[in-house]
């Protein structure tokens, strides 16, 4: 068997940063900042500079950079918040953690993001039915590639819901040279390790132009401390993000664009030499997907054959997400607009994720491209 590729190379960015890493690690524990050091003002001041927003907040983890704006909307039980069901379970979790329901809208069959069109309908059908309150929206920006947030701003503000951009994915991706935060109340991200901006642990990053929704949100970060730590005026977590992996989104952050030009480069060169083979992830006219996965569809029950054939060739391949939402065990009660999921349900058994990241050099995206076409050539000779 040929030598495996790497899904994700995390090693080459390490070894790049490394002693830039390594010197801010080793002052903070001369410092003893080990909570709340400077590098996570450093960083927070950054993150507002890069993403488009007047206030940013670290914090534990990018569930955290959900829930801690829905906290401090104050969405509680008999709240509706609308989810797309292709995505990670943090997405929908956090809605259930405060005691809403997520309601569970179809994606688009060929960007697999949120489809403006069905979220209007799920709406329409909570208000029709009459028993919950429509609230909030989290977008996502799935495998890298920025929501359609023109059209579903438009579907919140028709009826005066708050939007999220669950961004753990596609933090940076760009519409027409715009971020997120142009059109979203919220962007939240996720520094967890294999996101395409991640630390070397967890954390993630809430930001927002509403000063007063931010200062809420710094309370819930510190179990709603009030005037100071010993003053609760709320009920809130314990979300605060380390200065260590502060530390370390800084020196990641330094060459961001540079990777995210790199991925763009990297996901349009695959695009172009798969053309005719496997369809990719569809990439509309002015969007800079971050990649965070690249990912095609292999239809008609092939693929299963398709990843073993591809194991075979050395390179590995990961299915984002075998199952849906709606589908899941925890998710199965809460509502589904429209009773199914059709492009979520078909996705689920399509999907499969090459690998990606901003180190990956042409001899080895060719490898892989030639991996693709034997293995379907094998999946094909196999069903004959
Ligand atoms: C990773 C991820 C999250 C959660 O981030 P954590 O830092 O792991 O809590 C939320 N939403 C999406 C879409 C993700 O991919």
């Amino acid at each position: 068997m040929a030598s495996m590729i790497p899904f994700i190379d995390l090693a080459t960015q390490r070894d790049r940063i490394r002693a830039k890493v390594e010197r801010r690690i080793a002052a903070i524990m001369d410092s003893g900042a080990f909570i709340m050091g400077p590098d996570v003002t450093e960083l927070e001041a950054r993150l507002s500079a890069f993403g488009g927003m007047s206030e940013t907040l670290s914090c534990g983890s990018g569930t955290d950079a959900l829930v801690l704006p829905l906290m401090a909307w104050g969405v509680k039980a008999g709240d509706a918040v609308f989810v797309p069901s292709f995505t990670f379970a943090a997405t929908a979790e956090v809605v259930a953690l405060c005691g809403a329901t997520p309601v569970f809208v179809d994606v688009l069959p060929d960007t697999f993001n949120m489809d403006p069109a069905h979220l209007a309908v799920a709406i329409a059908d909570v208000l029709a039915e009459g028993k919950l309150t429509p609230r909030a929206v989290i977008a996502v920006d799935l495998f890298g590639q920025i929501a359609d947030y023109a059209s579903i701003r438009a579907v919140c503000d028709a009826h005066g819901l708050k939007l999220v951009s669950d961004a753990a994915q596609g933090y940076g991706s760009t519409r027409d040279g715009q971020m997120a935060s142009r059109w979203a109340d919220v962007v939240a991200t996720s520094f967890y390790p294999a996101k395409p901006l991640g630390c070397y642990g967890d954390g993630g990053a809430v930001q927002t132009n509403d000063a007063e929704l931010a200062s809420a949100m710094r309370s819930l970060r510190v179990h709603g401390m009030g005037s100071d730590r010993y003053d609760n005026v709320r009920i809130g977590i314990n979300g605060r993000m380390d200065t260590i992996q502060a530390a370390v989104v800084l020196e990641k952050l330094e060459i961001f664009a540079e990777e995210i030009a790199a991925r763009d480069r990297i996901g349009r060169r695959y695009d172009e030499l798969l053309s005719g083979t496997v369809t990719p992830q569809a990439l509309p006219a002015g969007v800079v997907s971050t990649w965070a996965q690249y990912t095609v569809k292999v239809s008609g029950g092939r693929r299963d054959a398709f990843m073993a054939a591809m194991k075979a060739h050395g390179v590995p391949t990961v299915i984002y997400y075998p199952k849906a939402l709606h589908q899941q065990t925890a998710y199965r009660d809460f509502p589904v607009a429209g009773g199914r999921l059709p492009a979520t349900e078909a996705l689920c058994t399509e999907v499969v994720s090459l690998p990606m990241h901003a180190y990956l050099d042409e001899p080895t995206q060719d490898r892989i491209v030639e991996a693709v076409k034997r293995s379907l050539d094998t999946v094909k000779a196999e069903a004959a």
